[in-house]
């Protein structure tokens, strides 16, 4: 991505727009005005920003600000717990740190309201430290710019670009992450793209497969699925009933009886009378609950005393220890029935 470095900064130079926030920039004035773009458009900030710093102009004056005010100086924007955090981080700062916002990236990003991306914008923009700063704006640029099709909500993908950003940062890292924000803002939008005037495009590959709607990618995790069930660890006192699972979840691997409803402990013994058992007593077992990838399950079990296993399957402690294999949604009852 080396290749992307001059023309962007070559772009950013002609194009900046004149922004107030950008004249002298500060680890404040940064601070103040990315967290006010985090929530609307450039167009808007302008004149919070102005009368937010006419009034706070410094940490300090953040810092004393009364609740009312500061709120009021906020209203319309949204979010109040941002405006909120700003002065926590502000006292933070004045309290722990003299006033003057750390240059450690790691202390920078323990301040309240400071994420990995502002964290990046003010140490790049008021310090001139190299850090990047990705933000929605920079990974649909990157996505599109290298046909990535990472889900761009998940963590790994944002620390993907980041750490690919900060392979090429320029001594000027703080335009160039400007830079890149702008070109998203501006130029590589989310529905309107002006490739023909990208200062990019010429190595873009979404560009050039004209596939650019289809980044970047931004589906929803998919929601996991609840399921009940009630586990019958069935025994007749020397071994235990476990039986062989084709499903998908637990596929190949050994199962108690597995009924996908809960049951009361006696509709537990009619379920197995059912299947010709004679019940002799039920103990219950601790409710329990497993998380898979996709699915959550919500269990109920009974350790369930018969007079004969019939022709089931079974095992001793012995080899359900050491030689079957249990899925970990199981092993919680077993440790419970202290067959370890
Ligand atoms: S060429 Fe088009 S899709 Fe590629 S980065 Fe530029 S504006 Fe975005």
């Amino acid at each position: 991505m080396k290749e992307i470095v001059i023309p962007l900064l070559d772009w950013f130079k002609k194009n900046k727009r004149d922004l107030d926030w950008r004249k002298n920039p500060t680890p404040y004035t940064v601070l103040i005005s990315e967290v006010m773009l985090q929530q609307t458009r450039v167009e808007t900030v302008r004149s919070y920003y102005k009368n937010f710093i006419e009034a706070l102009p410094n940490l300090k004056a953040l810092a004393e600000c009364p609740e009312e005010k500061l709120l009021k100086l906020w209203e319309g924007l949204g979010y109040y717990s941002r405006a909120r955090n700003l002065k926590k981080c502000a006292i933070q700062i004045m309290n722990q740190y003299d006033g003057v916002f750390p240059k450690d990236y790691r202390k920078a990003l323990e301040l309240p309201g400071v994420g990995m991306y502002t964290c990046g914008a003010i140490l790049s923009i008021a310090y001139h430290q190299k850090y990047a700063a990705v933000d929605g704006n920079v990974l649909r640029v990157l996505t599109r710019y290298t046909a990535c099709s990472s889900n761009i909500l998940l963590d790994k993908t944002k620390q993907y670009f980041k750490n690919k950003i900060e392979e090429i940062l320029p001594e000027d890292a703080g335009g160039f992450n400007e830079s890149l924000m702008a070109l998203g803002a501006t130029i590589c939008m989310p529905k309107v793209v002006r490739c023909d005037i990208c200062p990019i495009h010429r190595n873009c590959k979404a560009y050039q497969t004209n596939t650019i709607q289809s980044f970047p990618n931004k589906a929803k995790p998919k929601e996991k699925r609840i399921f009940e069930y009630t586990c019958l660890f069935v025994t007749d006192g020397k071994h235990y009933i476990l039986l062989p699972k084709e499903d998908n979840v637990l596929k190949g691997m050994a199962s108690p009886f597995l009924v996908d409803r809960f049951l009361s402990s006696n509709d537990a013994a009619d379920f197995l009378e059912e299947h010709q058992f004679s019940v002799l007593h039920i103990v219950n077992l601790n409710d329990k609950k497993h998380i898979f990838t996709h699915q959550i399950w919500y269990m109920k079990g009974y350790l369930v005393f018969v007079r004969d296993l019939l022709s089931y399957p079974k095992y001793t402690k012995e080899q359900i220890q050491n030689q079957i294999s249990i899925p970990i949604c199981f092993k919680k009852f077993i440790d419970e029935i202290n067959l370890n």
